[in-house]
């Protein structure tokens, strides 16, 4: 008779979804990847496990493998909750933006222990931080760079043998914009970018808007939370990185139409969620 093989993991719940009368799959984030697991019983009054496997929660299971099946909760405590991403609208809509960008850009199976760090503390700062707009672009650098879409801002990305480094000096670049190059990976420098601007894929970028993310791609977090970017800067990088990220990603982002309505509609103000919208309706 064969034994069910356990092992311990902590995994983040990204996705849930129903399965059969009383059990639930979860989709989760872990130090060794990506992998769907199931809850039996998860969705019954009484399940023990229920509180433990919520959506965006970090937590701590025992698993039991099961060959050609879904692996089996054996056992589940939560180690952070993450509460406020289901408790507040605007927190929650960028927790699922940072979910979305994570389903896109990883596989079955794929991810590292640096992914499900980052995952984890970019949950971490939603709840704590208001600047849930810093958090969406420090996030955005550090996911592409682990799914090896890293853009190149230090050098530029048009044909310059050697290797040319734009210069942020208003002196040296003649006052012309940058681009942002998806197909290519990176910043143009100001001539490179007058030559290909018509091409699908590249847009103008600000020098502020470069520094800001130059700075978001070195880190750390921490460093960016004391220094105040202008809401124009912060809107130009949110522009130009979702297009670069779309795409990469061959598709739009469903959760960007969202936190967009949530700026129209007011729930957003300066990247921030507005007081007084705290509750999830
Ligand atoms: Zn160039």
């Amino acid at each position: 008779m064969s034994r069910a093989r356990l092992y311990r993991t902590e995994g983040i719940v990204v996705r849930r979804r129903d399965q059969g009368e009383a059990d639930r799959v979860l989709t989760l984030c872990t130090p060794s990847g990506k992998t769907d697991v199931i809850a039996k019983g998860a969705r019954k009054v009484r399940s023990r496990k229920a509180g433990h496997v919520e959506l965006f929660s970090c937590t701590s299971f025992v698993i039991s493998r099961v060959t050609n099946s879904w692996d089996i909760v054996s056992q589940a405590q939560t180690v952070d909750p993450h509460e406020r991403l289901r408790g507040e609208l605007v927190r929650g809509a960028y927790a699922r933006y940072a979910i979305e960008l994570f389903e896109g850009f990883f596989a079955q199976d794929e991810g590292s222990p640096a992914l499900y760090d980052l995952l984890r503390h970019t949950l971490r700062w939603l709840c704590e931080h208001d600047d849930c707009e810093l958090t969406a672009r420090f996030y955005e650098q550090h996911l592409l760079g682990l799914a090896g879409f890293r853009p190149e801002l230090f050098r530029c990305v048009g044909n310059h043998a050697p290797p040319h480094r734009p210069h942020l000096d208003e002196q040296r670049r003649g006052g012309k914009p940058f681009g942002l190059d998806a197909e290519r990976g990176g910043v143009l420098c100001p001539d490179c970018y007058s030559e290909w601007r018509p091409r699908q894929g590249v847009v103008a970028l600000s020098p502020q808007a470069l520094a800001l993310l130059r700075e978001l791609q070195r880190g750390p977090y921490t460093g960016l939370l004391t220094r105040p970017i202008p809401p124009a800067v912060h809107a130009e990088a949110e522009r130009v990185m979702y297009q670069y990220i779309t795409h990469h990603l061959e598709r739009s982002v469903r959760s960007v139409a969202f936190l967009r309505q949530l700026r129209h509609g007011g729930a957003i103000q300066a990247g921030r969620p507005a007081s007084g919208n705290a509750a999830n309706p």
